[in-house]
């Protein structure tokens, strides 16, 4: 299990996939299901579900193929590339940053966004991050028109140059570990639910859009009407020295549940999830002696938010790994909490009750 968790992870990080554009990121799970002798079924949107069917209640277990970037905003006549952000991109890594732009048949060119040479740099800017429209992507073209030549229009999907590899203690370091290790987790996890012999109807989605908004899911989720939705992604580890306040979740520690999310900026949406299925997973992880960790925190939330709301309400809960570096080229978990999610999940969705009272009369 192990191997195949690791595999799958850095090879998905290694695909590019931004919002709308995930189409690569599906054709290798699509593969990956198959192999398993599944059949997998999509939407107009592109999310991907693969069905297991069993008695009630319905689950939902889902997680985003998708990654935030960049897009294409306007081709300068010199061939410099100016762009628009997609999802949470903080503005403060962009200088210097390696990007892939996809072209129109799927290349990844390699370019970098500029940044003023430090020796011309004057002391009132060194401390200063520049506002995204005023940064520029530098492909070593030298026209708009070679630009052009090379397949790159208006709209083209940008993404941190892509990259995955171990370091140290089994930690997986690059780009998208949110969520190609959520993808892999949920992989791992069909393998194991094919050779069930009966339970709960579990339908597995391999989402689209989450970093964009947060609403790619909604589709397959009002079709399959849940009554259970369980949503994968990271936690965020507060376990470095800028984040020692923040929370307990730690890397390497096990996986962990969400018990609160919210996100004011816009959203006004979060998550609090159904005291029931808070209950169902401390008893699966101490049942298989795991370390469950938790959060609570606003600033972040998922496509549950918005699941959760779907038909006559769908007891909802976060459920994910702890995660550094969120958002930057350079996110890091741990191969062993991989390992405890899968762990976690099997055992939870083996151990619903038929019978499991989820209304809150
Ligand atoms: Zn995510």
């Amino acid at each position: 299990m192990i191997e195949r968790l690791r595999d799958d992870t850095l090879n998905l990080m290694k695909i590019p996939g931004l919002s709308g554009h995930e189409d690569k990121v599906r054709d290798y799970i699509k593969e990956a299901v198959k192999k398993i002798g599944l059949t997998p079924t999509f939407d107009k949107l592109g999310n991907l579900t693969i069905t297991f069917p069993g008695t009630s209640p319905r689950v939902m277990l889902f997680t985003h193929m998708d990654q935030l970037g960049l897009v294409v905003r306007k081709i300068e006549d010199d061939g410099y590339l100016r762009f628009e952000r997609v999802g949470g991109v903080p503005e403060k890594i962009l200088l210097g940053q390696n990007i892939s732009v996809i072209t129109k048949n799927g290349k990844e060119l390699s370019g970098i966004i500029g940044t003023k040479s430090h020796h011309a740099t004057q002391p009132d800017e060194k401390y200063k991050v520049p506002s995204y429209r005023d940064l520029y992507i530098d492909l070593g073209l030298r026209t708009a028109s070679e630009v052009r030549t090379n397949g790159i229009d208006i709209g083209s999907p940008i993404v941190y140059k892509p990259s995955a590899e171990v370091i140290g203690d089994e930690k997986i370091i690059g780009t998208s570990v949110d969520d190609r290790a959520g993808c892999a987790v949920l992989l791992e996890v069909a393998r194991q639910i094919n050779s069930r012999a009966a339970g709960p109807e579990i339908n597995i989605v391999f989402t689209v859009q989450e970093e964009f908004n947060l609403r790619g899911a909604l589709p397959v989720a009002q079709k399959i009407k849940p009554e259970i939705a369980i949503q994968i992604d990271l936690l965020l580890a507060s376990d470095t020295p800028d984040m020692q306040d923040f929370g307990e979740i730690k890397l390497g520690e096990g996986p962990g549940i969400s018990m609160f999310s919210f996100h004011g900026r816009g959203t006004l949406n979060g998550v609090i999830p159904h005291p029931v299925l808070v209950k169902h997973f401390e008893q699966a992880a101490s049942k298989e002696n795991i370390n469950l960790q938790k959060s609570a925190h606003i600033g972040a939330l998922t496509d549950l938010s918005y699941v959760q709301l779907v038909e006559n309400g769908v007891a909802s809960i976060d459920v994910g790994f702890p995660i550094r570096y969120s958002h930057t080229a350079q996110e890091m978990c741990d191969l062993k909490d991989l390992v405890g999610l899968t762990k976690l999940l099997a055992s939870a969705l083996n151990s619903i009750p038929k019978d499991i009272n989820l209304i809150r009369d």
